[in-house]
């Protein structure tokens, strides 16, 4: 009974690390929503050195009196800030990207036109920074457009020669840009997995479910709609190890995974929560019909799972479905204290929670601030 007793404490952070639980304000809030967002760090960051560098020149054509350069400096300072306001409003950061793509390979494109050679120089930094800015696929867009427009326009550049080496450079830098955007693309989402998943058993980890219960909590604030989580622990698990050895234990915890995930519903979600104890939250499912699909999950591993010498693998599920106004913390607390006694009744049966199980005055006791 070892990993299952009502008295195991769960984190003060179970359920209550939400992201977005309470959104800093200032300075710091700015800070904290850059770096959670780097689409939006980086485009805040762009906008600000486009315009603190293009500035100085706008001022620059004013002083030499080259109004119409001036004026155009000066209106690709205001595109570029106004996009970096744009990334800020919720929900635009993908948008502003394309935006300042647009709106830097058009200037890029007005000041080759208008100023040829001083303006060519600045493509290059255009056609890297669009695979920053957005999707690949509009870089591509982008950067082709710029080197069939200047390629064009045999005015711009000084010869022949100068031509064809520009366009073959163009085309060298958006090929490496555009491998560069791929590989940092597949290494984030590598991390982002290895982030929020069980290494062995590629279930979700513990870190994911965090996550998963603030939302889920909040969800169920404004939906009201039940959600079960059950607490799934393989029975005897330490004697698998003692007899046949760890790797055969670490087999048979990628083999049960397996069998749940063929057998759970799309919607369910399933994390490691440590050792061999897996976390299942059944979101729209009142206590009735998670019993009945939980019951179906362990007849399922029951009749499936085998040890090396045949005995069958039994788990214990305990289960409870979220109270109004409840607690993550508890909430736990209500499904392990429901697989305590499923355990101490036998192994291998599903065990549902009652609404007040444990009570709630000792669960307040035992954990304290969390229910505060
Ligand atoms: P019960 O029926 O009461 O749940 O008994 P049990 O033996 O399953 O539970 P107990 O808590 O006594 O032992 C759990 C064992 O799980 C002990 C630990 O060595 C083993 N374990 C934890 N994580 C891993 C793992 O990643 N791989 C392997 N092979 N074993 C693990
Ligand atoms: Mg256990
Ligand atoms: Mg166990």
């Amino acid at each position: 009974m070892n990993g299952s007793s009502p008295q195991r404490s769960f984190p003060q952070g179970s359920g209550q690390r939400a992201r977005g639980d309470a959104p800093l304000g200032g300075w710091r809030g700015a800070i904290n929503r850059a770096t959670e967002d780097p689409q939006l760090g980086l485009i805040s960051f762009f906008a600000a050195l486009i315009a603190l560098i293009v500035l100085p020149f706008s001022i620059y054509r004013f002083a030499q009196g080259q109004v119409g350069v001036g004026i155009i400096d000066a209106l690709i300072v205001i595109a570029v800030s106004a996009v970096g306001f744009v990334a800020w409003r919720p929900g635009q950061a993908a948008r502003a990207g394309l935006l300042m793509a647009i709106v830097t390979t058009g200037s890029c494109l007005v000041v080759s036109l208008l100023f040829a050679r001083h303006g060519l120089l600045w493509s290059y930094a255009v056609l890297t920074t669009n695979f920053l800015m957005t999707s690949r696929r509009m870089a591509m867009i982008a950067n082709v457009t710029v080197l069939a427009i200047l390629g064009r326009h045999p005015e711009v550049f000084a010869n022949h020669v100068e031509r064809v080496v520009f366009l073959s450079s163009g085309v060298l830098v958006s090929l490496c840009a555009f491998i560069f955007s791929l590989q940092s693309t597949r290494q984030r989402q590598a991390l982002e997995h290895m982030a929020i998943h069980d290494p062995l058993t590629q279930a979700m980890n513990r870190r994911a479910f965090d996550i998963d219960l603030a939302t889920t909590l909040q969800t169920h604030q404004l939906s009201r709609s039940p959600c079960t989580l059950a607490i799934i622990d393989l029975d005897h698990f330490k004697s698998v190890n003692d007899t046949f050895g760890h790797e055969v234990g670490d087999e048979l915890l990628v083999e049960m995974v397996r069998t749940l995930r063929i057998h759970q519903r799309e919607q369910d979600r399933l994390y490691r929560f440590g050792g061999e104890e897996f976390i299942l939250l059944v979101p729209d499912t009142g206590a009735h019909g998670a019993q009945h699909a939980l019951e179906g999950l362990r007849e399922t591993i029951f009749q499936t799972l085998r040890r090396p010498d045949g005995q069958p693998v039994s788990v214990s599920i305990g289960a409870a479905t979220l109270e109004p106004g409840e607690r993550g913390a508890f909430w736990l607390t209500r499904a392990d204290a429901a697989l305590y006694r499923a355990k101490n009744g036998g192994r291998n049966r599903v065990m549902m929670a009652n609404q007040f199980d444990p009570p709630v005055d000792q669960a307040i006791d035992r954990r304290g601030a969390v229910h505060d």
